[in-house]
């Protein structure tokens, strides 16, 4: 007998998003999620929630603050004396905060109706998930459902040239629950993680080095960005080094010794503590059977359509387990896409919009089109950015660094991409994002007033920009 609408594997954001939307739109529905925490209790959340986006987020603003305190006061006029530091009560806050939001989805779950079921699931047959209890696969339970959405994620890229032993040698969720600040770090992957990472260590003091093996600095993010990122971030004192190709990495006396070569020669350097944070890989691995029809590529993605689906009867996927970014948010509105699909509505996914944010300090974020995937493609653009340097606001905040970039289309003036660095930009790409959701010009954006002094205006004046009319900077001939 079909006892669900719908069963969800996996309750990560794109998992429990989905099954809160099924449930709002009346579908019967469970949702599956193997995760749990310390005390072995289940923890719903994924990995964004337990060990990714709020818990990293958690140290970024504990760690930001810190450094603050320490130095960043003073020009303000506000001398701080011995600033001290318990990492233990600022991981505590951190756990806290983690506890306190697993509990929120559970609630959440609870008030909307979804059925929660702690175990590993396995699809069956299209209408069947296995669950077990996870660890030694006992306790097994047959559910049905008429419609299954899986939603498993991801998992740390692993190299064997550095084994994490989750010692001196950790992979991100280990570089969150440090009980010592590490005197020197080293990083794998000067990526978002090692760039978020590698900012709360050296905030809370130690000598961070980030070997990465590409010679480009974040690549997918506009080219101007990425050099004004990698000239801020180095200033800080992020050791970041490119073109590295990591050789070994080696336990010794309780510290790691990493062997490397650059263009400089080949080098071992010993560290307290080795991150190695070199991309993630989906969980698609033992999560149905063979015979479903569901196909996996060779990076391990589930193959689906721009809706989500299979291709097989009443199955959808989902999230990080997918193609397109490994971002909570991305998942988050397949979940609502796929829920909507099966409920008979038209869901719809705008993939041109995701938004992209590294939360480091300054921040940087973007979405829609870099200059170089415009130039490549053969679009004709036009281009506006204010500094913000020249922002009132900016200044009274003593947070000068970075600019906003407006990217439009030559002929019909249509916003193709935007780009910034600079503080609080992870807030300022929303407008950005609305406004390229409904598809504004960059003079639409030059007629909306945004109130002063924000900096908002910062985007204000880099739209006002295309058309060379910024008015708190002098504007380029064109
Ligand atoms: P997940 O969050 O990975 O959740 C999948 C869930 O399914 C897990 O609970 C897993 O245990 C469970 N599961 C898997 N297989 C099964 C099974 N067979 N049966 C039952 N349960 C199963 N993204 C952002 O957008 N912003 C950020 O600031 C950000 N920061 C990050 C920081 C770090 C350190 C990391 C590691 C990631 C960060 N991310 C961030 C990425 C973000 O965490 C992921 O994109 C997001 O969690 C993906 O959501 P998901 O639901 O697809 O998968
Ligand atoms: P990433 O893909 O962002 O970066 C990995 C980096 O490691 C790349 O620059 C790559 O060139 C480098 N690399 C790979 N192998 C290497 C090797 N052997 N030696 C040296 N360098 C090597 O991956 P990540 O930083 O691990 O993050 C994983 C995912 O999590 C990303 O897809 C990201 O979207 C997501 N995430 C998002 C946020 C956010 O939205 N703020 C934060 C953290 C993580």
């Amino acid at each position: 007998m079909i006892k669900y609408d719908v069963i969800v594997i996996g309750a990560g954001p794109a998992g429990y998003v989905a099954a809160i939307r099924c449930a709002q739109l009346g579908l019967k529905t469970a949702c599956v999620d193997d995760w749990l925490n310390d005390k072995q209790q289940s923890a719903l959340g994924g990995t964004c929630l337990n060990v990714g986006c709020i818990p990293s987020k958690a140290l970024l603003e504990s760690s930001e603050k810190y450094a603050d305190t320490k130095t960043g006061l003073e020009k303000h006029g506000i001398g701080v004396d011995n600033t001290t530091l318990n990492l233990a009560t600022m991981m505590a806050r951190k756990n806290k905060i983690v506890s306190e939001l697993n509990q929120g989805v559970a609630g959440l779950f609870k008030s909307c109706g979804v059925t929660s079921i702690s175990g590993r699931g396995f699809l069956k047959n299209k209408n069947t998930v296995e669950v077990s209890d996870g660890k030694n696969n006992s306790n097994k339970l047959n559910i049905n459902a008429k419609n299954i959405i899986l939603a498993p994620g991801s998992k740390p890229a692993e190299i064997s040239i550095a084994p994490v032993n989750n010692k001196t040698i950790v992979d991100s969720a280990g570089a969150l629950s440090f009980n010592e600040v590490p005197k020197r770090l080293a990083i794998i992957g000067a990526g978002v993680i090692g760039l978020e990472l590698g900012s709360v260590w050296h905030r809370l003091g130690a000598e961070v080095v980030i070997l990465e093996a590409m010679e480009e600095f974040l690549p997918m993010a506009d080219n101007q960005i990425s050099r004004e990122a990698l000239r801020t971030l180095k200033k800080q004192g992020l050791n970041i080094k490119l073109g590295a190709k990591v050789l070994s990495a080696k336990e010794s006396d309780e510290l790691v010794s990493v062997a490397f070569e650059t263009n400089k020669g080949k080098q071992t350097e010993t560290f307290d503590k080795l991150i190695v944070a070199v991309g993630r890989k989906p969980n698609s691995a033992n999560l149905f059977n063979q015979d479903s029809g569901l196909k996996i590529n060779a990076q391990g993605f589930i193959d689906v359509d721009e809706h989500c689906y299979t291709g097989q009867e009443n199955i959808y996927a989902i999230g990080d387990a997918v193609r397109g970014p490994m971002l909570a948010h991305k998942g988050m509105e397949e979940g609502v896409m796929a829920a909507e699909i099966i409920a008979g509505q038209s869901g719809r996914v705008n993939y041109e919009t995701i938004p992209s944010v590294i939360y480091t300090h300054p921040e940087i974020a973007w979405a829609g089109k870099t200059e170089q995937q415009l130039k490549t493609a053969g679009i004709e653009y036009k281009s506006g950015s204010f500094p913000f340097l020249a922002s009132g606001r900016a200044k009274a905040a003593g947070e000068t660094g970075g600019l906003v970039k407006v990217l439009a289309d030559a002929k019909t003036d249509r916003v193709l991409g935007v780009h910034m660095i600079g503080a609080r930009c992870s807030e300022l790409i929303g407008q950005a994002v609305i406004a390229m959701e409904f598809g504004a010009s960059s003079e639409d954006l030059a007629m909306t007033m945004f109130a002063h002094p924000t900096l908002s205006e910062a985007f204000h004046e880099a739209a006002l920009a295309v058309d060379n009319r910024a008015i708190h900077m002098p504007n380029s001939k064109k």
